[in-house]
């Protein structure tokens, strides 16, 4: 048995687990027949109302948990996303981690341990915004950050990279196995549409909190973030914790696709009511009959 809770959605931008993705394959931005944002906006508003939904089985059921995970260079519109997808959630059912450059406490232990305190519980939704998935991504862009994890024995990085994608193959094997359902979000943004984004973070003085020089510094690497995303995703999807990667330069594409995955994957879970045993439910009866029954004169 792989672990796998569900069969993961068939979609154009599911990363195939063969080893044959090839990011500069992937759209950016939808095709020229996809639905325009009108369309968007109300797929993800009845995606949204199921979502809300399931949601409530989840958590009632408690059996499952589900982790989102969100990767994407900076302006691919992650912060938005998480908040439209999870619009309708019940906030005490769910719990957003922004995972940014590890504390020193965190730089104690192995780079797997904060991201296991961060799982969501039974019944819950635990979404996060960037993830373990960054030792594979900015680590591997600026290895210097690998300094500061002071590993007594530093394998040679052609060796490295290959034992951490290992290590969380396992880890999220383990999460899978033991109830929590995994997916994972590449939002994928073309160079030229977050350049435009950070333009108009600087026109825009209420945007302009948002902006920030190290982005830009960032934006400067592309060619080995692509080529460290791509190796990423093509070795670290599996049937039970697939990536997908969604075209980014359309917010409401964007949007509306990741609920949809989604909604079509906690569908497949069985998320029934608990069932309450019969003589439970004699009691209830009862109590209910006490309940409406009038109240005795003078009682
Ligand atoms: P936003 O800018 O939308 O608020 P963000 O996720 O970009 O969200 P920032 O505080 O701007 O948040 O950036 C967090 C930074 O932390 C990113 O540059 C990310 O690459 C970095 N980071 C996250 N995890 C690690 C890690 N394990 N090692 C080194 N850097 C990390
Ligand atoms: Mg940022």
């Amino acid at each position: 048995m792989n672990g796998s809770l569900f069969t993961p959605v068939a979609s154009p931008f599911l990363v195939p687990f063969d080893g044959s993705f090839n990011l500069a394959n992937c759209r950016t931005a939808p095709s020229k027949d996809a639905p325009g944002k009108s369309d968007n906006v109300a797929a993800l508003q009845a995606s949204v109302a199921n979502f809300a939904d399931l949601q409530k089985r989840l958590y009632a059921n408690d059996r499952y948990s589900l982790l989102l995970v969100f990767q994407a260079m900076d302006a691919a519109g992650k912060d938005g996303t998480i908040s439209a997808v999870m619009s309708g959630i019940n906030p005490q059912g769910c719990q957003v981690m922004s995972f940014k450059a590890p504390n020193a406490e965190e730089l104690d232990h192995d780079y797997l341990w904060r991201v296991q305190r961060a799982l969501p519980e039974r019944g819950r939704i635990g979404v996060w915004n960037r993830s373990h998935y960054e030792e594979v991504l900015v680590v591997r862009v600026h290895p210097k950050f690998l300094d500061g994890q002071r590993l007594p024995e530093r394998a040679p990085l052609a060796e490295l990279w290959p034992q951490r994608f290992e290590s969380i193959n396992a880890a999220e094997q383990h999460w899978a196995r033991n109830g929590t359902v995994v997916l994972k979000f590449f939002l994928n943004v073309s160079q030229q549409e977050q350049h435009r984004r950070f333009v108009e973070r600087i026109d825009d003085p209420s945007d302009n909190w948002k902006f920030s020089l190290n982005d830009v510094a960032e934006s400067d690497h592309w060619d080995e973030y692509q080529a460290a995303y791509q190796d990423a995703l093509r070795t670290t999807s599996k049937p039970w914790a697939p990536w997908y990667a969604i075209p980014a330069d359309s917010k409401s594409y964007m949007r509306r696709t990741v609920a949809d995955i989604i909604v079509a994957t906690l569908s497949q879970l069985d998320l029934r009511y608990p069932e309450v045993a019969p003589d439970v439910k004699a009691a209830m009866v009862a109590a209910r009959a006490k309940l409406v029954a009038p109240k005795a004169a003078g009682g």
